[in-house]
Parts: structure tokens; C-alpha cells; sequence
């Protein structure tokens, strides 16, 4: 049975993992463990995207697409929104400007390993006019410099990733292992955090710990924290529909934006619906998210390996109140009468189909003019998504029409459910510490402090230096 002691462990070989360790072996002598449930990254594969045949998303253990070296960020578009404004709220702990440096810096990082030079203007002339024209329709376009780094080249570059740091004799990486319990021991002085393995594989003992879960490890996180005692908070949830259609209508946009993220109030419940991770030429693709099925959508960098359609998520954002507290569950609950209602599947259904109130099926999806890039199950998404959050895609897709005609024709795809989770916040210092657990670092999406590639990476900086600052005073 495996008895090891690190000076820094971390769960989770995401982005937020991985910038962590890179940091942590530039500048201290430290003993680094990074322990990942999924795959090293060059196994990392997803059976329905690897074989035509299989239709159905076959709910591995460890998804492919969401875990394994490189974590969620691996199969992604590799979309770096060089931003304080959207992808995170790293800002709430340290100043905007600290948070550009870090962003700034873990774009350093990922030039180290081949990532692209270019960055999009967000003060071009076109931006100017669009934005203007958006603000008549009461859509607020969010401005932010994107590098697009592409599906391929962002796997090529964590692979590259994975090389340097397997290299490094004061770093060990261990995949395809899960943490399943986190406890401090009061009795030790040195290395007082006890992470056990599952099926009692053994423990590692680290003098810091750096939680990096991501979504994927969200809820087993959140039970941690309760058990250990510390405070979380959330009463957030986005769901909507992944919208795909001819590239050639948003092209004017996705030239030169890459991708419009646009939010807008709506007139008939008052929700923030928003539009998100935009895919020109891109692929519509599956997620498992503990055995429930989602969409997500990511393209290429490669003109030879884009499709013809461009997809983007179209969420709305709902906030609860006293007494209900259990965002993510009701996500989870309408994601899973999707999955019922599409045969252990997601639903794809026309634009046309939906305002009329009738489900699309196999024929009218062979005929529409918009080929579908994901095969799912022709359906009515009406029977499942709520009333309230239905009429808000509805008028969000009306109103988006005028500032880019062509997004509400009766073609355009929906597919459901797009789920954004938001993972319980714990409660963190500035240098997101978890407060009063002295050396216990808390980062990245599954933290419920970023949603993005650029600030997770930012998260893991952070909580580095704070542990080198530690080490050098
Ligand atoms: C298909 C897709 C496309 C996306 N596209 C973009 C994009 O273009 N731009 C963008 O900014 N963001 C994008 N995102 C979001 C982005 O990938 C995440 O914001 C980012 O990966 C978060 O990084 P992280 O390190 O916090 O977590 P993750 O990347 O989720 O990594 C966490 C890792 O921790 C591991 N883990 C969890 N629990 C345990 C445990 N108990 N023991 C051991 N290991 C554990 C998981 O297996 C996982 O590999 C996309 C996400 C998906 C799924």
C-alpha cells in the first residue's frame, strides 16, 4: 500500500493543476505530487469521437473529453479570453491589474510550448459599429482580446506540457488515480494534510495542498469541504441550448470577434441570457457529466478540419433564493429529462419546430438545410426545459436576429441540455487560501472561482507564488 510524502500536492491536472506545478518547480526546490483520475493525456480518447459508428455517448468512467492530464481545457477550443470581465471572478481576491498579469503570464507560459502569437483586437472599428448596433436591441456585446489557439495545437501544447514537467526529477505525476478523501491530521506538525486513494490504494501525506478539481470534480470536492468544516456558497446555474447553423451568418462576426459575447435582460421574466463559447467552422460535441449527457461545442485551428457551421451556447442565468439551495441539482434533474425523453441521449431539435411547439424528427433533420455536426436525437426540447427559461432562448434568438440576421430561421439547431454548473465557493483568502486551513490552496473552475481556460491557469499562479512567498520568508 502506497505511503508518500510530498511537500506540495495537487488534485487535479488541469489547467489551474498544471500552471500550479510549473510555477512551483521554476522557482522553489519543493517536492511535487500531481495526482489526476483520468488518463495521461496522448491516451485521452473519446470513444464516439474516434468511431462514427457509436451514436450514442458510451458514459465512460473517466469521460475522456472532461478528465485526464490536461483536464477539461484538453479536447477544448483553446479559447484564451484575455479578460477580467467574463471567465472567472479572480478579481473579487486580487486587483484587476494582478489578474491581467497572471493571465498575461500563463499566455508566457503556453508560448513556451508553441502556442500562437495572435491575439483579436477588441477596439477595431467593427467592434465599435457592432457594439453600437447591438446596444438598439438592448444586447451588451463584453469586450475581451481572445487568442484562439485551437482544438489541435492546445492538445499538442499540454502534451508538450505533460513531457516537461514528467521530466522534472523534483515532480511526479500520477494518472489515472483519484483522490477520494482529504483530512487533516492534527498530530502532524510537517505534512498535516492525508489524501487517501481510492480503492484503499494507500495515502500521501503533503506539508501543502493544492485542490484543483474542475467541474468534473466539483460535487466530490464540495462534499469535502463540508466534511472538513469549511463555508461554501452558490445559488447560481446557467442552462440553455448549444445553437449551431451556417457558418456563412455569423461570419462577418466570428472574422473579426472570433466570438461576440453578448448578453441580454429579457423583456418576458426578466433573465440574463447570455451568448457563449462560440465555434466558427466548429463541431458540436458531447459532455458526461457524472453519467448525465450535455453538449459543448469546439473547432479547429486548421481550415482543413473545420465544418461548415458555426455553434455557440445561449444560457440563461438563474439565481435562486431562500429556501432552495441546490442549483446544480435542478440542472442536473432537467439535463436528465432530456436524457430520458432522447433515449439516454441529447435532444437536437429545429428552431421552427420549437416555437411551434412540435419536435423535430429524423426526416426534418435529414432535410434541413443546416446539417447537424453531432448526432443526437431529433426531439422536443419544450418538454423538458422549463416554461420560463424556454421563453427566454425563444425572445434571446428573436432579438439576436436583428443585429445578425439568419440566427432565428426555422433551420437553425438546437441541442439540449448546455448546462453550466457553478461549483461551490469555498471561502478563500486573497491568496485562495481556504480560510482557516493554513497551506490548503483552493483553484480553477471546481474551486467555483474561474470558468475558463485564462483565469484557471491565473488561479494557479497565484496560489503558487502565494506558497513560494511562504517558502522564501
Ligand atoms: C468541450 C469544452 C470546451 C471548452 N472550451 C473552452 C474554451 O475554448 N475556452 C475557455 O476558456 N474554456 C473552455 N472550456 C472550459 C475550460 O476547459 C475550463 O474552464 C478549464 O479546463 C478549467 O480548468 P481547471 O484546471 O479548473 O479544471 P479541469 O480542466 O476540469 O481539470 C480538473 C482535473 O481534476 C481531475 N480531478 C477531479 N477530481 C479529482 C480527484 N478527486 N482526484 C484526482 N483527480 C481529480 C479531473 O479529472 C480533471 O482532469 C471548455 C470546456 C469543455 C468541456
Amino acid at each position: 500500500m502506497l505511503n508518500e510524502r510530498y511537500d506540495v500536492c495537487i488534485i487535479g491536472a488541469g489547467i489551474s493543476g498544471v500552471c500550479a506545478a510549473y510555477e512551483l518547480n521554476k522557482r522553489t526546490n519543493l517536492s511535487i505530487l500531481v495526482v489526476e483520475q483520468g488518463d495521461e493525456i496522448l491516451k485521452r480518447s473519446c470513444p464516439k469521437l474516434k468511431d462514427k459508428s457509436i451514436t450514442k455517448c458510451l458514459k465512460c468512467r473517466n469521460c475522456s473529453i472532461m478528465k485526464g492530464f490536461g483536464g477539461a481545457g484538453s479536447f477544448s477550443d483553446g479559447k484564451y479570453n484575455i479578460t477580467t470581465e467574463f471567465g472567472g471572478w479572480l478579481s473579487d481576491y486580487i486587483s484587476d491589474e494582478e489578474v491581467m498579469e497572471m493571465i498575461y503570464y500563463v499566455d508566457d507560459i503556453n508560448m513556451e510550448f508553441g502556442a500562437i502569437n495572435t491575439i483579436t483586437d477588441d477596439d477595431s472599428e467593427f467592434v465599435k459599429k457592432f457594439s453600437k448596433k447591438a446596444l438598439e436591441y438592448d444586447l451588451h456585446l463584453q469586450k475581451a482580446k481572445v487568442k484562439h489557439i485551437g482544438t489541435e495545437n492546445n492538445f499538442e501544447i499540454l502534451a508538450k506540457m505533460y513531457d516537461f514537467l514528467k521530466s522534472q526529477k523534483r515532480i511526479k505525476i500520477m494518472c489515472n488515480t483519484k483522490i477520494s478523501s482529504i483530512e487533516k491530521l492534527t498530530k502532524e506538525v510537517k505534512y498535516p494534510y492525508q489524501l487517501s486513494l481510492e480503492e484503499g490504494k494507500g495515502y500521501i501525506h503533503c506539508q501543502y495542498l493544492i485542490a484543483a478539481p474542475g467541474r468534473s470534480g466539483s460535487v466530490w470536492f464540495s462534499e469535502q469541504c463540508q466534511k472538513l468544516g469549511i463555508k461554501l456558497s452558490n445559488n447560481q446555474v446557467d442552462i440553455g441550448v448549444r445553437v449551431e447553423l451556417p457558418a456563412e451568418i455569423m461570419e462577418e462576426v466570428t472574422d473579426e470577434l472570433y466570438e461576440a459575447k453578448l448578453t441580454y435582460l429579457t423583456k418576458c421574466h426578466k433573465h440574463r441570457v447570455r451568448t457563449f463559447c462560440m465555434n466558427p467552422y466548429g463541431y458540436v460535441v458531447n459532455e458526461n457529466v457524472d453519467g448525465i449527457i450535455t453538449v459543448n461545442g469546439h473547432s479547429y485551428a486548421d481550415v482543413n478540419m473545420r465544418s461548415k457551421n458555426t455553434n455557440f451556447a445561449l444560457l440563461v442565468s438563474l439565481t435562486f433564493t431562500e429556501p432552495f439551495k441546490e442549483p446544480n441539482k435542478y440542472a442536473r434533474q432537467i439535463a436528465s429529462l432530456v436524457n430520458m425523453i432522447g433515449g439516454d441521449d441529447i435532444i437536437v431539435q429545429r428552431f421552427g419546430d420549437l416555437k411551434e411547439g412540435r419536435r423535430s424528427t429524423v426526416e426534418k433533420i435529414n432535410r434541413s438545410t443546416v446539417k447537424p455536426t453531432l448526432t443526437a436525437t431529433p426531439g422536443n426540447l419544450g418538454l423538458a426545459i422549463p416554461h420560463d427559461p424556454l421563453q427566454d432562448i425563444i425572445e434571446t434568438i428573436e432579438v439576436l436576429n436583428n443585429i445578425v440576421p439568419g440566427i432565428a430561421n426555422v433551420d437553425t439547431l438546437l441541442y439540449g441540455l448546455e448546462v453550466k454548473f457553478y461549483s461551490d465557493k469555498p471561502d478563500l483568502d486573497k491568496n485562495l487560501q481556504v480560510k482557516g486551513y493554513d497551506n490548503f490552496y483552493a483553484i480553477g473552475d471546481g474551486a467555483g472561482i474561474t470558468r475558463g481556460l485564462a483565469q484557471a491557469g491565473a488561479s494557479g499562479i497565484i496560489a503558487a507564488r502565494a506558497i513560494i512567498q511562504k517558502e522564501n520568508s
